[in-house]
């Protein structure tokens, strides 16, 4: 799980909050809930104590206190209603005491008398909760009353605060189990949502990144539902558009300057060809004509090789493509070019047996196959050893080029088909080469379809390698993304 991802941030987010909404709406339900309970036992007590002060202690001078206790005992039977109700004289004798509930809850003779002196003073507390030796709590109303004879009586209704306690338990077992519940039944509603919402930009994200140089004028999905990511996908695509008109007009140029730059370059090497052959030239002027032409040939590679990349780039048509040998085609070049190998004394080995059929660009081909020739050639020693081999292997044609030469260093290997890389640029520019022989290698490969590799040890030798679809019974094939692996050493 990716803790980063805006997903896992958005309902880690709102779990959170809706954790601490819900558990402030639990606290502010328990507290209120809390306070009612207590409230109404409290206004029963003090409402029964009242009323026995102001109906049956008005007339204790004239009943007497025996006939008082026997009154409240009969008309509110505390013991039979789990009630505590005691009935203080202001000396201090108590004059009726209600029995032990009938619940057992709690034993009445315990309950400690009311604050020292308040029964002789009528500042009697009107409120106490009392924790009784077991653990019984009551809640005792105490209401103060002076008889006409000016005897003072201090009545004490209480009950046991129990039921409220059990039923606070039960609210707070119902909270503490139903709000992690809630709140992981909304996290998982928050996940669904935000994974639903947010499928979109997955779909946006995955074929932005399918989208290439090659392949600009693709667009992203627009979801038609008028949010932000209908406004953002859109955007997107405007923005693709404006990079293919940039890509393309980038491309255009090199073209046109590659084209408009080929015949004034054949030009001046006509003339400076035709003035070397002037047979009245002084030696130092000759020499500087031959390298002078010697730049001009370089400059006339580069430009040749930018155009047939740009020409590539944009997509040749396939009204060219043909089928035929590649062994046949790689065993005539191999031919071709073994006068230059034999300059170098380097042997060139080709293994080709026919019948490796392929479909393809024969020319655009054979560039590929002389490119990687002349590199080995190019990089290998005088005495040394170049070889070509040609096979078919599960739906492939295989061709690989190898040679003993000095090889590539490992941390040039990624980069050798980029456009003019050149891995010691003084060793190559010697040579001649612009780095872009291989960058031309790979854009032919990938119009075909064909995988290149590469595998080389510094000073022990290269082998190129091009894994080439062999010819179905359709000639087209589509074009597989371009892919060019650098692999380890060999
Ligand atoms: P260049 O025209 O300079 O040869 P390439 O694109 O053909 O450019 O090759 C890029 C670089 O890769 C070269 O500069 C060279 O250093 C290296 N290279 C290519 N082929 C070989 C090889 N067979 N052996 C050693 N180095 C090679």
């Amino acid at each position: 799980m990716n803790t980063r991802s805006l997903s896992f941030r958005l309902v880690a987010w709102y779990a959170g909050l809706l954790t601490l909404v819900f558990v402030l709406l639990g606290a502010v339900t328990f507290a209120v809930v809390a306070n009612d309970l207590e409230s109404n036992v409290r206004a029963n007590q003090m409402r029964r104590a009242q009323q026995i002060a102001d109906t049956l202690l008005r007339g204790v001078d004239r009943s007497g206190e025996a006939a008082l206790a026997a009154s409240v005992e009969k008309l509110y039977a505390p013991a039979a209603n789990d009630r505590f109700i005691r009935i203080t004289r202001g000396d201090g004798h108590v004059v009726f005491r209600s029995g032990e509930p009938r619940d057992r809850g709690f034993d009445p003779a315990a309950v400690p008398p009311p604050a020292l002196g308040s029964v002789e003073s009528e500042r009697v507390e009107p409120w106490r909760e009392v924790r009784l030796p077991g653990g019984a709590g009551l809640l005792i109303a105490a209401v103060p009353h002076r008889a006409a004879s000016g005897t003072l009586y201090t009545v004490e209704v209480g009950a046991s605060i129990a039921p409220v306690e059990t039923a606070l338990a039960r609210l707070l077992t119902v909270l503490a189990v139903g709000l992690p519940i809630a709140v992981l039944l909304a996290a998982a509603g928050g996940v669904f949502l935000v994974k639903r919402s947010l499928e979109p930009v997955e779909r946006i994200a995955r074929k932005a990144e399918a989208i290439t140089q090659h392949s600009l004028s693709e667009r992203l999905p627009v979801a038609s539902t008028g949010d932000e990511l209908e406004r953002l996908s859109i955007s997107l695509n405007h923005m693709i558009s404006r990079l293919e008109e940039a890509v393309h007009g980038s491309k255009r140029l090199v073209a046109d300057a590659s084209h408009e730059l080929r015949t004034p370059l054949t030009v001046l090497r006509g003339e400076l060809e035709s003035l070397t052959a002037d047979p009245q030239l002084t030696p130092r002027l000759r020499e500087t004509l031959g390298s002078l032409l010697e730049e001009v040939e370089r400059l006339a590679a580069v430009v040749d090789g930018l155009l047939a990349l740009s020409r590539l780039d944009a997509g040749e048509a396939r009204s060219e493509w043909v089928k035929f040998d590649l062994a046949q085609l790689v065993a005539t070049t191999s031919d071709q070019m073994s006068l230059l190998a034999e300059d170098k004394g380097i042997t060139i080995g080709c293994e080709a047996p026919r019948g490796v059929v392929v479909t393809g660009d024969r020319a655009r081909l054979k560039q590929v196959v002389v490119n990687l020739l002349d590199n080995a050639i190019k990089y290998t020693p005088n005495g040394g050893a170049v070889r070509l081999r040609v096979a078919r292997g599960e739906g492939q044609a295989v061709l690989e080029v190898s040679d003993t030469g000095i090889g590539i260093p490992r941390e040039a290997l990624p980069h050798v088909f980029e456009r003019f890389f050149r891995v010691e640029r003084s060793r190559t520019r010697e040579q001649g080469g612009a780095g872009l022989g291989l960058s031309i290698v790979k854009a032919i490969c990938t119009a075909h379809g064909a995988l290149v590799e590469v595998e080389s040890t510094a000073e022990q030798g290269s082998r190129f390698r091009i894994r080439l679809p062999l010819a179905g019974p359709e000639p087209e094939r589509p074009v597989q993304p371009q892919r060019a692996a650098a692999t380890g050493e060999r």
